[in-house]
C-alpha cells in the first residue's frame, strides 16, 4: 500500500511524475533507450534542459525579466558558497538572517569570503519565529535570507525592502506559493522537497548582478559560465532534471504556482485548525510565522507518545517524527501531498483524542 509520505525531504512527489519518470527509465520518449543511458548532449535531453530552464522562468513569472534558470548540482549547502564566491566583493560585506539551521549553515560559508553581518537571529528561542525589525545595512554586496525553515517550520510571510541584492534559500518552499519572485535577485533551492529527486539544484539568478564581484572564481562555482554553457558546463545529473520537469510540467497542469497554493494553504490550514482544537497537541512555531509546508507540533503530555505513533504508523503514514532538534513531530505537506493524506493524519490526532 502506498504510504502517507510526510518525509522533510527527499520527499513525496506528485504519483503521476513517478509513473512517466519510471517508464523513462525503461524507454525515454520511445527512442528505444533509457533516460539513464543516454548522451546529456542528443537532442532529446538538450530539450529537456532547455524546457526545464525555460518552465522554471515561467511558473515565477520571470521570463524576459533579465533572469537565468540553471540545473546544478551539489545541493543548497553548494549554493551557501557560491552566493557569496559570486556576490562578495574582495573586502566587502554580506547581510544575513539567521532564521535557523540551513540559515546558519549558510552564514558560516559566508565568513569564509569576508565581513558577514547577521542583521538578526531567532536562535535564542530555538528558531520558533521569524526575525523581524532589523535593519540591512545599505553598503551590503547582499542580503540573504530563508524563505521556509524547514526544521522549525516557521516561513517568511514578508520581505524585507532594501537596496541591496536579494538571496534567497527557497529550498524547502519553491513552487508552492506565489511572491513577487521580481524581488530577489538569486534564488536557489535543492531539488528534493517540490521538485524532483536529490542531485539537483534549481538556481535563479538575475544576469545583471554578477560578474561584479572581482574575485576569480574557479569554474564549476561561477554562475555566469553556467549560463554561457546553457546549464551543461559538465555532466548535469539527468535524471534528477528530468524528474524536475516532470513535476514542473505538473505544477502548469495544476494551474500554476498560484493555484498550488490555494490547495497547500486548505492542507495547512486543515491541520493546523486540529492542532490548534485538539487539546492533546501544540504547535511548536508562533503563530504568524507558521510555514504552510512543515507543520511542527508537539504532544502536550509525552506519556501519549507511544500511542500516537502506534496510532499513526497503523494509517500508513510515514516520516512523521520531528527533527532532533525540535522533537514531537513534522508533517511535511509539500505540493504533491494530496488533501486526503492530511485528512487522515488529522483523523488519526482526532483518534487519540478519544482513546486516552
Ligand atoms: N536549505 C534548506 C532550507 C533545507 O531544508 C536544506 C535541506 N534540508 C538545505 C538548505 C540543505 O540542502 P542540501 O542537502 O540540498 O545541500
Amino acid at each position: 500500500m502506498k504510504k502517507h509520505n510526510y518525509s522533510a525531504g527527499p520527499s513525496i512527489l506528485p504519483q503521476e511524475v513517478f509513473e512517466k519518470a519510471s517508464k523513462a527509465i525503461l524507454n525515454f520518449n520511445d527512442s528505444g533507450l533509457s533516460i539513464l543511458e543516454i548522451s546529456h548532449r542528443s537532442k532529446d535531453f538538450v530539450a529537456v534542459m532547455d524546457e526545464a530552464r525555460s518552465l522554471a522562468l515561467e511558473l515565477l513569472g520571470l521570463t524576459g525579466k533579465g533572469y537565468q534558470a540553471l540545473f546544478l548540482q551539489g545541493g543548497a549547502s553548494t549554493a551557501f558558497l557560491m552566493a557569496p564566491y559570486n556576490l562578495m566583493k574582495e573586502n566587502g560585506k554580506a547581510a544575513y538572517l539567521d532564521s535557523g539551521t540551513w540559515a546558519t549553515a549558510a552564514i558560516k560559508e559566508a565568513k569564509y569570503f569576508g565581513e558577514t553581518v547577521v542583521v538578526a537571529s531567532s536562535k535564542e528561542e530555538n528558531y520558533n519565529h521569524i526575525p523581524k525589525g532589523y535593519t540591512i545595512p545599505s553598503d551590503a554586496d547582499y542580503f540573504h535570507c530563508t524563505s521556509n525553515n524547514t526544521i522549525f517550520g516557521t516561513q517568511m510571510k514578508d520581505f524585507p525592502a532594501t537596496n541591496v541584492p536579494v538571496v534567497c534559500d527557497m529550498s524547502s518552499d519553491i513552487f508552492s506559493r506565489n511572491l513577487d519572485f521580481s524581488k530577489f535577485d538569486l534564488i536557489y533551492a535543492g531539488a528534493q522537497k517540490n521538485m524532483g529527486p536529490a542531485g539537483a539544484t534549481l538556481v535563479v539568478v538575475k544576469e545583471d548582478i554578477l560578474e561584479k564581484s572581482g574575485r576569480t572564481i574557479p569554474s564549476m562555482l561561477d554562475y555566469a559560465k553556467h549560463i554561457k554553457a546553457e546549464s551543461m558546463y559538465n555532466t548535469p545529473p539527468v535524471f534528477a532534471v528530468y524528474v524536475s520537469l516532470l513535476t514542473l510540467q505538473w505544477i502548469k497542469e495544476k494551474g500554476g504556482v498560484a493555484a498550488v497554493e490555494k490547495l497547500n494553504d486548505a492542507k495547512a490550514d486543515l491541520l493546523y485548525t486540529e492542532i490548534d482544537r485538539n487539546p492533546l497537541f501544540k504547535g511548536a512555531a508562533a503563530v504568524e510565522d507558521r510555514s504552510n509546508m512543515n507543520v511542527t507540533f508537539l504532544l502536550n503530555n509525552a506519556d501519549h507518545t507511544e500511542t500516537f505513533d502506534a496510532l499513526w504508523k497503523a494509517a500508513g503514514i510515514s516520516g512523521l517524527p520531528g527533527h532532533r532538534s525540535v522533537g514531537g513531530y513534522r508533517a511535511s505537506i509539500y505540493n504533491a501531498m494530496p488533501i486526503e493524506s492530511v485528512q487522515v493524519l488529522v483523523d488519526v490526532m482526532k483518534a487519540l483524542e478519544s482513546k486516552v
